[in-house]
């Protein structure tokens, strides 16, 4: 039996790198910039205004105070998205908005608060009364202060987050070039599955385990192709999938148990071949992997990886976290393929009893400057609500038989501590 780390080495060395494609700014979001993004413009545009209030020629504020104002001859009013067709010269001002750009002749903006405009609103006149000095440069947002024209923006391999997407728009772009979603065929294997839209008949129960790796496969950034429910015959299997080789990834679940092994492995060998079966891990011993045979959208014949996961609901969640989770994410171009771990205080001990390494189902929780972690409570790999409890993954090394209570474990995070619904 193969550790962990072998098994996620051989996985991630057959995986490589999907290529670039244009693609809307708002679609990328979580995906590679596949290009360098430099600007053809400044922004801001021009030099304007950060506050409401007055363009001056900062000397004429000079000695200007509460008890001895200066006032100066209002000429015009520009706001944003204008331009003044006005120069402020000696004891002029115009009023301007945030976000203006300032007038020929203005060297400052004092702001609203630092005038007598609420006396100027009750009795309009052409005048300002400006209360304090002004320097040169106040409250004027320079050109180009955010992005100089001709500077480097967005590297290539940078993952595009909100802000990201943000800073395109400013720029004007609407696509931008991105390394491609994987899209990931799903099968379900078992005589008794029944799918969510069909009545449940005796002995059967619902296909859970496709859509939770497709909504695994959605988180992570993949596109997940649903090819339904393979019967444990030969001929069902290879029908199946068949009709998912166009993919970037083929995931089955169930069938590679010892019992059933044997016709999922003849299958994959006149399909593809196998690289492992059985990681020294628990819950997600017979997890498989190897690659079959597949056609991409231009009829060229190349092979797929496929991850067999085990049947058992949360064995194949756990194993999706540790091994397609970082396939999807390099073939995305992404570089930090990790779990994201803390260590936490365990708050009740955990024992591993047949030396593999154990994830058990936690509510992780931060108190003070610590993590603390319990159980979900039952732990067997068909109790699917205990994934549903956890927020985190606690990790026993295959070496240790017991981490006690108040010891300190390490702790995969499903999700961040704020998203837990207790
Ligand atoms: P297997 O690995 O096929 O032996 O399946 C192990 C256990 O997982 C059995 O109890 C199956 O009924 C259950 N199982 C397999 N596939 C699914 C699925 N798609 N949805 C829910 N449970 C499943
Ligand atoms: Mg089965």
């Amino acid at each position: 039996m193969i550790s962990v780390e072998q098994a996620l080495e051989k996985i991630l060395s057959y995986v490589s790198v999907l290529e670039a494609e244009e693609t809307p700014i708002l679609d990328s979001l979580g995906q590679v910039l596949a290009e360098d993004i430099s600007s053809s413009i400044n922004i801001p545009p021009l030099d304007n205004a950060a506050m409401d209030g007055y363009a001056v020629q900062a000397r004429d504020t000079d000695g200007a105070s509460r008890e001895s104002p200066r006032f100066l001859h209002v000429i015009d009013t520009v706001i944003a998205g204008s331009i003044s067709e006005q120069e402020v010269k000696p004891d002029t001002a115009i009023r301007i908005m945030t976000g203006a750009p300032v007038p020929k002749g203005a060297d400052s903006v004092v702001q609203f608060e630092d005038t007598d405009e609420t006396r100027r609103k009750k009795s309009p006149s052409k005048e300002i009364g400006i209360l304090c000095k002004a320097k040169p440069g106040l409250n004027i947002r320079r050109v180009g202060e955010d992005i100089a024209k001709g500077s480097l923006v967005l590297k290539k391999g940078s993952v595009i987050r909100p802000a990201e997407v943000g800073v395109l728009a400013s720029l004007g772009r609407s696509k931008v070039m991105a390394i491609r979603r994987p899209v990931v065929s799903i099968l379900a294997t078992g005589n008794e599955l029944v799918d969510i839209n069909q009545p449940l008949t005796a002995g059967k129960i619902y296909n859970s385990n496709t859509y939770s790796v497709a909504a695994l496969v959605q988180r992570y950034g993949g596109i997940p192709k649903i090819l339904g429910i393979a019967l444990d015959s030969e001929a069902s299997l290879i029908t199946r999938l068949r009709q998912g080789s166009d993919a970037d990834m083929l995931i089955t679940s169930g069938g590679v148990s010892a019992g059933d092994y044997d016709m999922v492995k003849d299958v994959l060998a006149k399909e593809g071949e196998i690289t492992f079966w059985t990681v020294r891990m628990k819950p997600g011993k017979p997890l498989a992997f190897g690659s079959i045979k597949g056609v991409n959208k231009t009829g060229v014949t190349r092979n797929i990886p496929h991850l067999g996961l085990p049947g058992n609901p949360v064995s194949s969640m756990v194993t999706f976290e540790l091994f397609a989770r970082p396939a999807i994410l390099k073939m995305m171009g992404k570089k930090n393929l990790a779990n994201p771990t803390v260590e936490a205080v365990l708050e009740e001990p955990i024992v591993n009893t047949d030396g593999r390494r154990v994830y058990t189902r936690a509510i992780v929780e931060k108190r003070g400057d610590n993590y603390f972690a319990r159980l979900t409570g039952p732990q067997g790999s068909g109790i699917l609500t205990s994934m549903s409890l956890a927020n985190g993954l606690v990790v026993v090394p295959e070496d240790k038989a017991e981490i006690k209570a108040g010891e300190v474990a390490q702790v995969i995070l499903l999700d961040w501590n704020e998203e837990l619904s207790s």
